[in-house]
């Protein structure tokens, strides 16, 4: 089914086990590049994760190539998840370290169906001044004008 040497996957990483077949999951699809599957813990019914089947940490050590490919299939899985299910919505998001809530490192994307009356609520900070949002978001320009985007 899959052909990863050794060098493209991560010995503990309980993601590259599911890839290979060690670990059972709730297969939704695969093809050369990625894999996506039923969450173990979903948030609604039909949480599903897009993982590329390389091991990539996050979204900064995941090539371009793949994380378009990541997230063109979790369009496609989202359109399907959202008939399946009849959800009102989608969440796609990615968790990027620790401090955001990462705990497999293995680069993944979460679709995540929603309800108009599922009760849940995104987070929220306490308030900024315009004054911060401007002055950070300066700072981003200047890390950017440092770099290629
Ligand atoms: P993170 O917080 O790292 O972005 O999300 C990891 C996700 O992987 C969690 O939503 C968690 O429920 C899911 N997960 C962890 N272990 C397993 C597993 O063994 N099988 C499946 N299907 N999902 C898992
Ligand atoms: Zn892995």
């Amino acid at each position: 089914m899959t052909d990863l040497t050794d060098s493209k996957k991560e010995a503990d990483c309980i993601f590259c086990k599911i890839i290979a077949g060690d670990i059972p999951s709730a297969k939704i699809h695969e093809d050369e590049e990625v894999f996506v599957f039923a969450d173990i813990n979903p948030v609604n019914l039909g949480h599903s994760l897009i993982i590329p089947k390389k091991h990539y940490t996050d979204i900064s050590d995941t090539p371009d190539e793949t994380l378009g490919k990541l997230i063109v299939t979790a369009k496609k899985i989202a359109e399907a998840i959202k008939k399946a299910v009849k959800a009102d919505g989608i969440n796609i998001e990615m968790n990027n370290g620790k401090a955001a809530g990462q705990i497999i490192f293995h680069s993944h994307i979460h679709v995540i169906p929603r309800f108009i009356d599922d009760g849940y609520r995104h987070w929220k900070g306490p308030e900024k001044t315009a004054e911060e949002i401007r002055g950070v978001a300066e700072k981003i320009r200047i890390e950017i004008s440092n770099r290629e985007l």
